[in-house]
């Protein structure tokens, strides 16, 4: 480290993502976040699709997601992206993503909260691996995260997603890397893969800030 990095590092450590305690200079979590949620070394897999991620979603890891997906705490959330685009390519394998796309919300859910998190990361993990981000799909309905969970287990009822129009023109031939904030069961991201190859793309794989 030259002096005037070993300088800032004194001024300006670095924060732990996580937990806000101050970590190793150029570390993005620190030891004890680091030992009680090490982060996932493989790709995992969820209802069919290679999923990567940092992070597993425990520990501190649910509150930190919180913090920027629900209280606009964007420098956690640009923080996370470059976590998952570090993770994409130690997980990615030979995918060969040559664009990235995101999990829509419901556009009233979106204008309220001012942004999607998840077009967000898609943007910013898109800039750290030099992939162009294609808005490929949209959402019906207004549910929020909690209300469509509810609604998962109570009636198995699925968000319906659809192709944006001209969508089957830029995603066909794509090998697409598909963004959202949290994967659990995968419905989500599955139901999102099936448009994507209904629009002609050649192969879908997903990346989150975090897996349950
Ligand atoms: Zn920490």
């Amino acid at each position: 480290m030259g002096i005037l990095d070993r300088g800032r590092a004194l001024l300006w450590p670095d924060r732990c993502i996580l937990c806000g305690q101050v970590a190793a200079y150029g570390e993005c979590c620190c030891p004890r976040c680091r030992r009680e949620t090490p982060p996932l070394e493989g790709p995992l897999c969820r209802s069919g699709l290679l999923v990567a991620a940092p992070w597993p979603y425990e520990g501190r890891v649910p509150s930190a997601v919180a913090r920027f997906k629900f209280r606009g705490d964007r420098k956690t959330g640009r923080r996370m992206a470059r976590q998952m685009a570090l993770a994409w390519r130690e997980q990615g394998g030979d995918f060969g993503a040559d664009s990235i796309t995101f999990v829509p919300m419901p556009p009233e859910r979106e204008r309220q909260r001012g942004y999607n998190q998840a077009r967000l990361l898609a943007q910013w993990a898109g800039e750290e691996l030099g992939l162009p981000v294609l808005e490929l799909l949209g959402r019906e309905g207004v549910l929020m995260q909690h209300e469509m969970a509810a609604s998962f287990r109570k009636k198995g009822a699925r968000p319906v997603f659809r192709l944006l129009p001209g969508a089957e023109q830029r995603a066909a031939g794509r090998r697409i890397l598909l963004v959202d904030d949290i994967v659990t069961t995968g419905g989500t991201v599955h139901a999102c893969a099936a448009q994507l190859q209904r629009a002609g793309a050649e192969a879908v794989a997903v990346l989150a800030a975090a897996v349950g």
